[in-house]
């Protein structure tokens, strides 16, 4: 009998330890041996900006798996080893050590790591990132404290950390070069109720500023200088400046390269028997008729399955609405669809926007194409369906809150 083909992963996070799930799921009995840089097994990332990061959920609840299940489920998980190179002639990754493994199809879920701030002062001590568990831990110890804290950045993690920091009682100054926060994901409208609920919470913004320069004392941060040549004390500086995607070992093993590895809608790579999934592909969704590269919780947590389905040689085409939730202070949030600025010509409200609880609707051509839903719950199902129907609705109905959302 021939032996089963091995299936290699490359990245042991949210994406690829679920992409391992489901092959086995799916009844794939062959070897699959899941790579990953982190010395800790895959885990969930939403958390270390919030109820981990605040010491409100213990690290138990973090995992995408317990221990025992990689045993119990023959995935040979290695911890603590980098994937230097893929060489796609001879179907083999070589790691840091040298060592070469095999593969007949392989996943790279390599994820994507935070933009860095090449200033003056950007390596003193008190310059923290946020991506993984460790760091969390890290910037934990740093805001208990209390004190100054100077955020780059009012994206979802800046504004995150800016309410964990708060919760902490730190003292805290986002600086921001657009007008205000959230501005490229949400537009100045809602982007405004996220400046003033940060606000009322005792945040200070400083928009239409770059950070510059970050002053140190005896090797650590002490202040930050802003492009406008404001000086804001600060013994610990957050830089939020958003994410890349970890293309390089894809692009180094000649794979198409767009806005992050180029796949289609069954996940596949230019290069026969590679695929990607997550954070890092840029992936052409059947749904929207465009390639997107999504960088939340969701899509890891249902690429990874899809691109294990399409190894395994199943039909897949890639549809799901992309989907992001956030919580800060009493405020939760999920965002369904793509509310980018030119791919909507209305936006209309259902509920009560003063009290914070209500849908942001985004519409083109009269069919909503994402909708948000602020502290109103149980509705981002019917919003996905009604995006992903691309029927018209009739606004008025779809902003009285008495009418059911799948009969607007
Ligand atoms: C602090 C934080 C909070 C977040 N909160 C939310 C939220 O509230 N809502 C939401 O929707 N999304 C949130 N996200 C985003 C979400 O966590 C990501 O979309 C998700 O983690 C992507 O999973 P991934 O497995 O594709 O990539 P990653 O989580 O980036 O994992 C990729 C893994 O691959 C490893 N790797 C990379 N290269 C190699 C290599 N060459 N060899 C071996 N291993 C390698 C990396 O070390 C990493 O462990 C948050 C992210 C962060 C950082």
């Amino acid at each position: 009998m021939p032996a089963e083909p091995a299936y290699v992963i490359v990245g042991a996070s949210l994406t690829g330890g679920k992409a391992a799930e489901t092959l086995r799921e799916e009844g794939f009995g062959g070897p699959i041996v899941l790579l990953g840089t982190e010395p800790e097994r895959p885990y969930e990332r939403p958390p270390l900006s919030k109820g981990y990061l605040l010491g409100k959920e213990e690290k138990s609840s973090v995992y995408v798996h317990d221990q025992a299940w990689y045993a119990e489920q023959d995935v040979d998980l290695r911890t603590g080893v980098t994937v230097t190179a893929v060489d796609p002639a001879a179907g083999q990754v070589t790691l840091d050590g040298g060592e070469t493994i095999g593969y007949d199809r392989l996943l790279l879920a390599t994820g994507a790591s935070p933009r860095r701030l090449n200033v003056p002062g950007g390596d003193l001590d008190g310059v923290l990132y946020l991506r993984t568990v460790a760091e969390s831990e890290h910037l934990g110890s740093v805001l208990r404290h209390g004190g100054k804290v100077a955020i780059a950045g009012a994206g979802w993690i800046g504004l995150e950390v800016a309410a964990a920091a708060r919760e902490f009682g730190c003292e805290v100054t986002v600086i921001e070069p657009e007008p205000v926060a959230l501005h490229r994901a949400l537009g100045p409208e809602l982007g405004g109720m996220f400046t003033d609920l940060h606000r009322e919470h005792g945040v200070t913004f400083r928009f239409g500023e770059g950070l510059s320069e970050i002053r140190g004392s005896g090797g650590s941060a002490a202040a930050v200088v802003t492009s406008a040549g404001a000086e804001v004390p600060a013994d610990a500086v957050v830089i939020a400046v958003g994410v890349r995607p970890n293309t390089g070992l894809a692009a180094d093993a000649g794979l198409d390269i767009s806005n992050g590895v180029t796949v289609d809608a069954a996940l596949r790579t230019s290069v026969p028997g590679i695929y990607a999934a997550g954070d890092v592909a840029d992936v052409f969704n059947s749904l929207l008729g465009r390639r997107v590269r999504v960088e939340h919780w969701a899509n890891a947590l249902s690429s990874g399955p899809a691109a294990a389905r399409a190894m395994l040689g199943q039909p897949v085409s890639y549809d799901q609405v992309p989907y992001f939730f956030t919580d800060q202070y009493d405020l939760g949030m999920e965002t369904a669809g793509v509310p980018e600025p030119g791919g909507y010509d209305q936006v209309v409200y259902r509920g009560d926007r003063a009290g914070r609880e209500f849908i942001a609707c985004w519409l083109s051509g009269g069919a909503l194409v994402a909708g948000m839903n602020v502290n109103v719950w149980d509705v981002s199902d019917d919003i996905q369906d009604l995006i992903r129907s691309k029927r018209q609705v009739d606004t008025a109905r779809l902003t009285d809150p008495d009418v059911p959302l799948n009969e607007v």
